[in-house]
């Protein structure tokens, strides 16, 4: 009996042993077929990133060859003629002038409206600058409100420092006589003592502008008018244009000048010879 017994008890021994001995060997193996399946996705993940990224590359190269050479924007400058504060003092009229003029005025008055020149010139000027940037053009704008110290000097420098390809000075007219009308633009002439290399190309934008804003408006085109006495003009390094849209001396035409549908007209028109200066197809000043 006591053979059988310890015989029994060995088997017991031996079986639990076994069993002991498989579970520790099945553990191992699902171990490992657990390591090489994360080792295989480890592996699928790796090679699904580098596909992902070489896609990325690739796509990013296409890109790069197939979009358009980015054209550079043109920028264009807008002075909205004087300012709520006149200032009286003094600076030369152009570089390495003798002769000096007054810093800036407020500009004239609206025989009827009342209105300042300085307030109509900046409306007509942030509608010039929607409709430019409408057009594609990048815009600095010298002011755009009317409490500023800015003088004429100061206002073609900062055009000149700006970028900007040309500068449009925007401004309202007046004369003795209620019976003048109609607009004109100002640019040097062609042997200006301080901008003489701007010249040929101010007065192009000129005509341009003149015309194209009296087509426009149908305000009379009284040309261009060529001057040396503009300190915003003979500061200025870059091709520029008084616009005088229109006389504040005329009551019919002041009224129009603080019309907000004729200033619209106005920025179009204007808008129209920037078009037109720089040859740009496409131009909106199709007849309207
Ligand atoms: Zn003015």
């Amino acid at each position: 009996m006591k053979k059988i017994w310890k015989v029994l008890i060995l088997c017991v021994m031996l079986s639990i042993f076994c069993v002991g001995c498989k579970d520790d060997e099945v553990i191992t193996q699902d171990k490992k077929a657990e390591e090489k399946t994360t080792e295989k996705r480890t592996e699928i993940i790796k090679q699904k990133t580098t596909q992902k990224a070489s896609q990325k590359t690739t796509q990013n190269k296409k890109e790069t060859t197939t979009l358009p050479k980015e054209e550079k924007r043109i920028k264009i400058a807008i002075d909205a003629g004087h300012q709520k504060k006149q200032m009286s003092e003094q600076e030369a009229i152009g570089p390495g002038a003798d002769k000096t003029k007054p810093m800036v005025s407020s500009g004239t008055e609206g025989v009827v409206t009342k209105r300042t020149e300085y307030q109509v010139n900046l409306e007509v000027s942030l509608k010039l600058k929607s409709e430019l940037i409408a057009r594609g053009y990048d815009v600095y704008m010298i002011r755009e409100t009317n409490d500023v110290s800015l003088s004429n000097k100061k206002r073609a420098l900062m055009a000149n420092e700006s970028g900007a390809g040309i500068l449009l000075r925007i401004h309202c007219n007046s004369a003795d006589s209620q019976s003048a009308n109609g607009a004109l633009t100002m640019s040097p002439t062609s042997s200006n003592p301080y901008c003489k290399v701007i010249a040929a190309d101010s007065q192009r934008l000129s005509e341009c502008v003149v015309s194209t804003l009296c087509r426009r408006t149908g305000a009379k085109n009284r040309g261009v008018t060529q001057t040396d006495e503009m300190t915003g003009i003979n500061w200025s390094k870059i091709p520029v244009t008084i616009v005088e849209m229109g006389f504040m001396s005329n009551p019919d035409e002041d009224q129009k000048l603080s019309d907000r549908h004729y200033q619209t007209m106005l920025a179009e028109g204007i808008a129209d010879g920037v078009d037109r200066y720089y040859q740009r197809e496409g131009e909106k000043n199709a007849e309207k």
